[in-house]
C-alpha cells in the first residue's frame, strides 16, 4: 500500500512509471493508474474557457494577457484536455483553481454582493448567514493580518453591522453533516444499507460534479449526504422557520464560504427540499453564496474598520460546534471528524486519543492513507485526496478494483477549503498557516466530537428523530446526477 502510494503522490512519466511498476510487481496496476493522462489536446488554450452562464466563476476578456496560467491550472485538476472540447463543449467543476491563478483579475467569481445588499436592504425578507469554518481563518488577510489568524468573532460582528438578522456556524452543519455521514458509513460496513464501499465524502461541490462528469459508473459510492452549506440551507427554511414561526418564502440564506463551487451547487435544482416540506418547490434552500473575498468587498464598502472589531458570538439554534466540525474545512478534516463519531458508533466508547490528533490524514500530502482498528470491526482503511488531479489517480484505481479502502475523502482544492479558489489569493505556505488555525481551534475546543453537540442533539430530538431517518433524509441527502462527458 505505501509503495503505490509513493507511486500516486509523484507525477511521473509513463516510461518511468512502468519502470517502476516492473520493478515492483505491480504491472496489474498500470493500466488504471496511466489513463489519468489527458486524452485531448490542450495544447492550443491560452486561456480557459468559461461559459457565459458559469454560475461560479467569469471571464473579462480586457484584462486578459493569455499568459495561460489558467490552463495550467485547469489541466492540474485534470479537466481541460480530459474531455473532447472540440465544438466549443466546456466542462467546468467550478472549483475556482483558475481564479486563484489569474494575477490580472480577468478571471473572477461571478459577484454576488448585489444581490445580498438587495435583500439586506428588503425589510420584507429574513435575512440570516453561515460562516464556513475556512473562512474563519482567511477573512483577517483581507485586512492585513496574518494567514491563520482567526477572526471567528469579528467576522460575526461584522455581519451583524451589514445587517444580517442572525449569524449562523456551518461548523454547526458539519457536525449534523459527520452524524449522517458516519451512519451512512457503519451502516454500508455493517451491510444494513446495499451501497458499495468505500463510502466517498461529498461534501465539495467542485469534486461532486467533477465525479458525475468524468466517473459517473462510481457515484453509488458517493454519499448520499448533502454539503454543510446545503444541510443548513434546509434546516434554516424548515426546523429554524416552524419555530421562529417565519413563512420559509420571506427567508434569504447566505452563506461566506471558501468556494466558488457553492454557488453551482446552491443553484443545483435539486437543493429545494425545504421548499418541497412546505408545499413551496420554487423556494430554495440556499439563496447565494458569498466568496471570503466578496464578504471582504462588502466590509470594505460599508467602511468598516474590521481590525478593530470586538468578538460576537454566534446564534443559536446554529450556533454551537466541535472541534471535528472546525476540521472539515481542511484536507483530511472530513476523515478525523467522521472517523471519531464512526468509532463511537461501532464501539459505543470515545475514540481514542490517537483519533483526536489524527496526522496521517493532515497535511498538504496529495494523496494520505490511513488504517485505524476498531475493536470489535477490525481494521478501518482510509485516504485522502485534495485536488482533483489526485482523486483521478485514486479514481483510477478504484474503477480497475484496486485499492480496498473503506473511507475516502475527496476535495477538490489543493489543501481542502483552506485552499479553495474563493479564499485570499495565496501560497501554499498560507494553506498551511489556515489549517494549522483550524487544528488549534479543534485542540482547544472543550467538545471535539460532533456527536457532543448538543444543538445537534436536539435537533434529532425535536426534529429529525434519528440519523438517517426518513425526514433526515428528505432535507439533509441529496441525489446525483450522471452527466458524462
Ligand atoms: S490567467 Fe488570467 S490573464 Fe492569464 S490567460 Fe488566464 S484569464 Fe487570461
Ligand atoms: S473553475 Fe476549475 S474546472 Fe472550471 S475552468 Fe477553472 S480550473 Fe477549470
Amino acid at each position: 500500500m505505501d509503495k503505490i502510494s509513493g507511486l500516486l503522490q509523484k507525477d511521473i512519466s509513463r516510461r518511468k512509471f512502468l519502470e517502476i511498476m516492473g520493478k515492483i510487481g505491480l504491472t496489474s496496476l498500470t493500466m488504471g493508474v496511466i489513463n489519468y493522462q489527458p486524452r485531448f489536446a490542450w495544447g492550443s488554450f491560452k486561456v480557459v474557457p468559461v461559459a457565459a452562464d458559469n454560475p461560479s466563476i467569469v471571464w473579462h476578456e480586457s484584462k486578459c494577457k493569455r499568459c495561460g496560467k489558467c490552463v495550467g491550472a485547469c489541466t492540474g485538476q485534470t479537466v481541460l484536455g480530459y474531455y473532447n472540447s472540440s465544438g466549443g463543449k466546456i466542462i467546468c467543476t467550478n472549483c475556482g483553481q483558475c481564479v486563484l491563478r489569474c494575477t490580472n483579475s480577468a478571471l473572477t467569481e461571478r459577484d454576488d454582493t448585489a444581490k445580498v445588499w438587495q435583500a439586506l436592504n428588503n425589510h420584507d425578507l429574513h435575512v440570516v448567514v453561515q460562516t464556513s469554518p475556512a473562512s474563519r481563518v482567511s477573512l483577517g488577510e483581507e485586512f492585513g493580518l496574518k494567514a491563520g489568524t482567526v477572526v471567528e468573532g469579528k467576522q460575526v460582528t461584522a455581519l451583524k453591522q451589514l445587517g444580517f438578522a442572525a449569524v449562523f456556524d456551518t461548523g454547526f452543519a458539519a457536525d449534523l453533516t459527520v452524524m449522517e455521514e458516519a451512519t451512512e458509513l457503519v451502516q454500508r460496513l455493517t451491510g444494513k444499507l446495499n451501497k458499495p464501499l468505500p463510502q466517498f465524502t461529498s461534501c465539495s461541490p467542485g469534486w461532486v460534479k467533477f465525479c458525475e462528469h468524468f466517473y459517473p459508473d462510481l457515484l453509488p459510492h458517493m454519499s448520499t449526504c448533502k454539503s454543510p452549506q446545503q444541510m443548513l440551507g434546509a434546516v434554516i427554511k424548515s426546523y429554524y422557520a416552524q419555530k421562529k414561526g417565519i413563512d420559509p418564502a420571506k427567508i434569504f440564506t447566505v452563506s461566506v464560504m471558501p468556494c466558488t463551487a457553492k454557488k453551482f451547487e446552491c443553484q443545483r435544482p435539486e437543493m429545494n427540499d425545504a421548499g418541497l416540506l412546505a408545499g413551496k418547490p420554487g423556494i430554495k434552500d440556499m439563496d447565494a453564496a458569498l466568496t471570503t473575498r466578496e464578504l471582504a468587498r462588502m466590509i470594505k464598502q460599508k467602511n468598516i474598520n474590521f481590525t478593530k472589531l470586538g468578538d460576537s458570538l454566534y446564534d443559536s439554534i446554529f450556533g454551537e460546534k466541535s472541534g471535528a466540525g472546525l476540521i472539515f474545512g481542511s484536507s483530511g478534516g472530513v476523515t478525523e471528524a467522521a472517523v471519531r463519531t464512526a468509532f463511537y458508533l461501532l464501539t459505543n466508547t470515545r475514540p481514542p486519543d490517537q483519533l483526536l490528533n489524527f496526522t496521517e490524514v493532515r497535511g498538504l500530502t496529495g494523496i494520505k492513507e490511513a488504517v485505524v482498528n476498531i475493536p470489535g470491526f477490525g481494521n478501518l482503511k482510509v485516504a485522502v485526496c485534495q485536488g482533483l488531479g489526485n482523486a483521478r489517480k485514486v479514481l483510477e484505481l478504484i474503477r480497475s478494483g484496486q485499492g480496498s479502502w473503506h473511507f475516502v475523502e475527496f476535495m477538490a482544492c489543493p489543501g481542502g477549503c483552506v485552499g479553495g479558489g474563493g479564499q485570499p489569493k495565496t501560497t501554499d505556505n498560507a494553506r498551511t498557516a489556515r489549517a494549522t488555525g483550524l487544528y488549534n481551534l479543534d485542540a482547544a475546543s472543550s467538545k471535539r466530537l460532533s456527536y457532543e453537540n448538543q444543538e445537534v442533539q436536539k435537533i434529532y430530538q425535536e426534529f429529525f428523530g434519528f440519523p438517517m431517518s426518513d425526514k433526515a433524509h428528505q432535507l439533509l441527502h441529496t441525489d446525483y446526477i450522471a452527466r458524462g462527458l
